[in-house]
């Protein structure tokens, strides 16, 4: 076959990257591109879209020519994206009518709390599985529209509301399509997962009129061709996913139960749940995991603020280590971390905690407390929350899952992945390609054009590379958990205390 090549487009937060898989799932070339955050107040952070599409278009033009390939060997393109960030253009000209507000700007907390006051938290949660928040698009989407008074243009049908997605798809494919995919719309606020279409009731709530939406689609579905003035051949569009989706998806998390955990600045976890959906008692999001054929799968999902920004935290900060890699020997020359728990709540603690107030706290330490000690606890501190995270899924869930694959920078460090193990009594497996997003889009990509025919195929993709067996004492694990509960608790009756 001549189109045998699939390019993953990866649109994140501070970079556009661009991945050339072979159909084995092997990264033959990438090419990245980071473009300019802009802060225009306290709390606010916008792109400009321009940056986005060119930052995209040079890297997928540099990607391909670094894997010395023909552009008409090319299969299909998938596109991930960071999720949330809404843009706003005209749909005529395609012109912005706004930077695009990133899913990090906090520029509408306000508008989210009225609407909690109004008591909508219920009505929110039970339709779209999402605990309100200003990260979704709906709020962004209500600011846009107020604040440069585009009610009548919104509803007179002039204008396209898009997440990453749906601008990419938009501006990169010729005909123009107005799309996102099931994925994408699930973390707007306004698209009920249980029905798969957008709901009237929401979009009263927000104000936010239908004739601004996209079309809906599966997650894996040609929406078109990409503008032969890209790379000089039309190629099919055959994807378009969130990028913690594609993730569960790259690291082939098929069946009910499967998990997977994402160590990078935070930690990002999914579980899938199958085909039914269910709402967490831990306050976990629930959401679409992807659509094929018109049926969801669904996935639990929690997130930890700070996972590797806590190894950031003791290089930049306190300054004990000089490399996040050196975090690993330093932890390894003590034999346990004297009994130092650290808790990094920072910026408060996520599910299954919700406390806004929690703060970082150090707790257990003696007069024999050493650096080693610290940076030791530091890391276990990372595995620690992602145990209460998947705690949580499992028990939500039903199901407890036998393993949980791995991925993201800090997944590089062997002891954490040890510890990991350890601490949640499971296997921890880490994939050959670590580039799971890419590979996930690409994957979806190729199903879409019959590079693969089934969803046996894409698991043939996959495969372990290390794998991490539990060796700890259960005594000794329930006694480190009691420890870390205990240092928890410290870390909230602080909030209370401030409160
Ligand atoms: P992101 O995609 O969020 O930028 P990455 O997946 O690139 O994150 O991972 C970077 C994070 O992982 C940083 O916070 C860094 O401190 C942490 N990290 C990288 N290597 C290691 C390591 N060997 N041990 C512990 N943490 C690490």
């Amino acid at each position: 076959m001549n189109k045998r090549y699939i390019v993953a487009l990866d649109q994140g937060t501070t970079s556009s990257r661009a991945v050339v898989f072979t159909p084995e799932g092997r990264v033959m070339a990438s090419a990245q591109q980071e473009f300019k955050q802009h802060y225009p107040k306290p709390g606010w952070v916008e792109h400009d879209p321009e940056d986005i599409l060119f930052s995209q278009t040079e890297s997928l033009r540099a990607a391909v020519r670094k894997a010395g390939i023909s552009a008409s060997e090319i299969a299909a393109i998938g596109i991930t994206n960071q999720r949330e960030t809404t843009l706003v253009w005209d749909r005529k000209t395609g012109k912005c009518v706004y930077n695009a507000i990133v899913w990090q700007c906090r520029r509408t907390a306000d508008l989210v709390e009225k609407i909690k006051q109004a008591g909508h938290t219920e009505t929110i949660r039970s339709k779209t599985g999402l605990v309100p928040d200003a990260y979704f698009s709906a709020t962004k989407i209500q600011w846009i529209l107020e604040h440069l008074n585009l009610q009548d243009r919104a509803q007179n049908g002039e204008l396209c509301f898009g997440t990453v997605d749906s601008f990419l798809a938009w501006h990169l494919v010729k005909s123009h399509p107005h799309v996102t995919d099931a994925t994408n719309a699930s973390r707007t606020m306004l698209f009920n997962i249980n029905t798969q279409a957008w709901d009237d009731e929401l979009l009263g709530l927000f104000n936010i009129p239908k004739a601004i939406l996209p079309q809906v689609v599966d997650t894996s579905r040609v929406i078109g061709f990409l503008d032969e003035d890209i790379l000089g051949v039309p190629i099919p569009v055959a994807a378009l996913v969130g990028d913690q989706h594609a993730a569960l998806f790259g690291q082939a998390c098929f069946e009910k139960g499967m998990a997977k955990n994402t160590y990078g600045t935070g930690c990002f976890m999914l579980m899938n749940i199958g085909e039914e959906f269910r709402l967490s008692n831990s306050n976990l999001i629930t959401t679409t995991a992807w659509r094929l054929q018109g049926k969801p799968t669904y996935a639990f999902e929690g997130s930890i603020f700070m996972g590797g920004a806590t190894i950031q935290w003791l290089r930049d900060e306190l300054k004990l280590i000089t490399s996040a890699m050196e975090s690993e020997e330093v932890a390894k020359s003590v034999p346990d971390s004297g009994g130092a728990y650290l808790v990094p709540a920072f910026t408060g603690l996520g599910a299954p905690y919700w406390s806004m107030y929690a703060r970082g706290t150090l707790v257990g330490m003696t007069r024999g407390t050493n650096r080693a000690h610290i940076v030791r606890a530091a890391l276990e501190s990372i595995a620690y929350q992602s145990r209460d995270l998947f705690d949580a899924m499992a028990k939500d869930s039903g199901k407890m899952p036998e393993n949980m694959r791995v991925d993201g920078g800090a997944s590089a460090n062997k002891f954490l992945m040890q510890f990991q193990s350890d601490i949640m009594g499971v296997q921890i497996i880490r994939p050959e390609v670590l580039e799971t997003t890419a590979l996930g889009a690409a994957l979806f990509a190729g199903l879409a054009v019959g590079v693969y025919d089934n969803m046996h195929d894409i698991s043939r993709v996959w495969n372990a590379q290390d794998e991490f067996i539990p060796s700890m004492a259960e005594i000794d694990r329930q006694k480190a958990l009691s420890g870390w509960d205990r240092a928890v608790r410290a870390a909230l009756y602080w909030a209370e205390e401030k409160e």
